[in-house]
């Protein structure tokens, strides 16, 4: 993988920084992205990756922004003269029950977990293609089984598994590989404000009876992106411990 160049949006942190920080420990050249309010983060982690010896820059786009996506893939291919990984990672959630959902809180997350998938890989793809990249998209379990207070979350993330194996048809003649993965619950900034008894009872639900890593799940994405997981595609991969059992 070495030489190679990898995006990963909303990489500031979370799951998004240890895929950015093990694919860097391969020898992948790193392009950052994060919106505007996490630049601090971003200029950290790109020294922090830059003294690993690969290229690496950070890119201020909201994935929900097809104007701003653009520019990013041309700053890209400006930057580093092409593209060969595709990691559509940025995500938030707004839960509530439908009953008391607003509009705001259903388009929101619609608009960055789904179209922000949309947004990048059509701004990236000409890229990608050149490259005979991989696309890696980081759903989650709720997309497959449905949460309680997540109706948005949900129908966003089950529209990016079938967004991705749709994707796979198209672009496998161009010998590009697109995958999703559906992590269970991971420590991050996402799942902090879960309350302490609902963590107790995931955790209880887990048959390895822990939240998962955020380099856990890096460890995946990297194996997807790597050359040993070229036969793989429109592929949907749980790492959940257990959890969806
Ligand atoms: P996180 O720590 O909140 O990281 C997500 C990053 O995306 C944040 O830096 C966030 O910035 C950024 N972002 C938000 N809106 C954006 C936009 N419009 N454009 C670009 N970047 C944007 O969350 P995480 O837990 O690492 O989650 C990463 C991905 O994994 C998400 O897609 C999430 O749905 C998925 N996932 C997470 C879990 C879990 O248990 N943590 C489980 C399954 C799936 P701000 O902080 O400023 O909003």
């Amino acid at each position: 993988m070495k030489g190679k160049t990898a995006l990963i949006t909303g990489s500031s942190q979370g799951i998004g920084k240890a895929i950015a920080i093990k694919l860097a420990l391969l020898g992948v050249n790193i392009a950052l992205n994060d919106i505007e309010s996490q630049e601090q983060n971003l200029k950290e982690l790109k020294s922090q990756i830059e003294a690993k010896g690969v290229k690496t820059q950070y890119f201020l786009a909201d994935v929900s922004n097809l104007g701003q996506t653009k520019k990013m893939a041309e700053d890209i291919k400006r930057e580093f003269g092409g593209l060969d990984i595709l990691v559509n990672n940025a995500g938030i959630t707004k839960d509530r029950t439908l009953a008391k959902m607003t509009e705001d809180e259903w388009q929101k997350v619609i608009d960055i977990d789904l179209t922000g998938v949309f947004n990048v890989t059509k701004s990236c793809l000409p890229l990608i293609i050149s490259n005979k990249g991989k696309i890696v998209n980081i759903s989650s379990v709720v997309g497959q089984r449905g949460n309680f207070g997540q109706t948005n979350y949900a129908a966003a993330k089950a529209g990016v598994i079938g967004f991705t194996k749709s994707l796979s048809k198209e672009v496998g003649k161009f010998n590009v590989n697109v995958n999703a993965i559906t992590p269970g619950f991971i420590e991050t900034r996402l799942t902090n404000k879960i309350p302490l008894q609902l963590k107790l009872m995931i955790k209880k639900l887990t048959s390895l009876g822990r939240f998962g890593k955020p380099e856990e799940v890096a460890n995946l994405v990297a194996f997807l992106c790597s050359d040993e997981a070229r036969f793989i595609t429109g592929a949907v991969i749980n790492i959940d411990g257990g959890l969806s059992i």
